[in-house]
């Protein structure tokens, strides 16, 4: 197949062309390299940069490469940058989505896969979380994406588009080549790495007063490899579908810090701050669905697994992709 993937200059999408590539598949990138990076792009892809607020730069990229399908990844996806500007969020994640789905109806192009996220339930009343949980999001980041989830299913109805929602827990890790690479990097992971390669002095924990076995928020990791093996299935999913993706483990921020130490082999200094605002206490997914119905398997339970392939990846480019 021929698949466009927007935003596949970023973290995840990036990793996803690779693997997209090694598969056998044809890929064009479109991305408007703000948070991408031109050395993030497979060589093997097409890469055409424009931006999804113009509806031109959509449309024309759609008519000219008429794919069979879109992975929709270029969004903004900071919990705590959208507590602080709100629009930048409805107008990326929202508007510029609507856009993406209009030159897709144009193109005649009909299936999607889109990086929707946990953010979308907000504070859940149990764990872990599966898809019959109600999705009441605490930060304009999750509602963008649950009003994306939303305007889906009546482009679905209304137009025909087979559609999978995946809402990705915390993903972390890296492949052989291509890794996590923010110009701000507010990540836990990346972060506490940066420490470990002496780039920073300290990494801060956001709130110790949560309540959790040791007070520091949980998160449920998930590699970046099998997120990716996700985005592969879901391109041949029989109908229209969201599915939440995670391990189903919950590791804290502490626990975290601890195993980055293993990993390193480093101390890493700490600093104990403040809840970050918008942050749930702990998110946990339960991903049977994906598992039962697209036959998802993931391959890396461990988090120190994962925290080794960052590592890996994070020692082989101390300063990322140097733009
Ligand atoms: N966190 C932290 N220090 C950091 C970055 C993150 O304590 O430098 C915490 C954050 O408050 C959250 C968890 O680590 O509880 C995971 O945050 P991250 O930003 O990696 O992902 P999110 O869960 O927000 O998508």
């Amino acid at each position: 197949m021929h698949i466009f993937v927007t935003g596949g200059a970023g973290y995840i999408g990036s990793i996803c062309v690779e693997q997209l590539l090694d598969a056998g598949h044809a890929v064009t990138v479109f991305d408007n390299l703000t948070e991408g990076h031109r050395a993030a792009v497979d060589p093997r892809a097409t890469l055409i940069v424009g931006d999804l607020q113009q509806r031109s730069d959509i449309g024309d990229a759609l008519e000219k490469v008429r794919p069979d399908a879109v992975m929709h990844f270029a969004a903004n996806a900071l919990v705590g940058e959208s507590m602080t500007d709100p629009s930048k969020y409805f107008r990326n994640n929202v508007h510029g989505g609507i856009n993406l789905l209009d030159a897709m109806h144009a193109a005649g192009c009909k299936r999607l896969v889109f990086s929707s996220t946990c953010a979308t339930f907000g504070v859940p009343e149990r764990m872990p979380i599966d898809e019959t949980l109600p999705q009441r999001p605490i930060n304009p980041y999750g509602e963008s994406k649950l009003i994306f989830e939303q305007i889906l299913r009546w482009y679905s109805d209304i137009h025909g588009l087979t559609y999978v929602a995946l809402r990705y827990f915390n993903a972390a890790g890296a492949s052989e080549t291509f890794g996590e690479d923010h110009r701000i990097e507010t990540h836990l992971i990346p972060n506490v790495l940066k420490v470990a390669l002496g780039q920073k002095p300290h990494v801060e924990i956001y709130g110790t007063d949560y309540p959790t076995p040791d007070g520091t928020c949980i998160r449920d990791y998930i590699h970046i490899l099998d997120l990716a093996q996700a985005h592969m299935l879901a391109l041949t999913a029989p109908h229209s579908a969201k599915y939440n993706l995670g391990t189903g483990g919950g590791t804290s921020v502490r626990e975290i810090i601890a195993t980055c130490e293993n990993v390193t082999g480093k101390k890493i200094a700490v600093i104990e701050k403040p809840r970050r605002p918008g942050d749930p206490p702990r998110l946990i997914a339960g991903s049977e669905k994906v598992r039962a119905e697209l036959g998802w398997k993931p391959q890396f339970q461990d988090v120190e697994k994962i925290i080794a392939s960052a590592w890996a990846w994070h020692v082989r480019h101390p300063v990322g992709y140097g733009d």
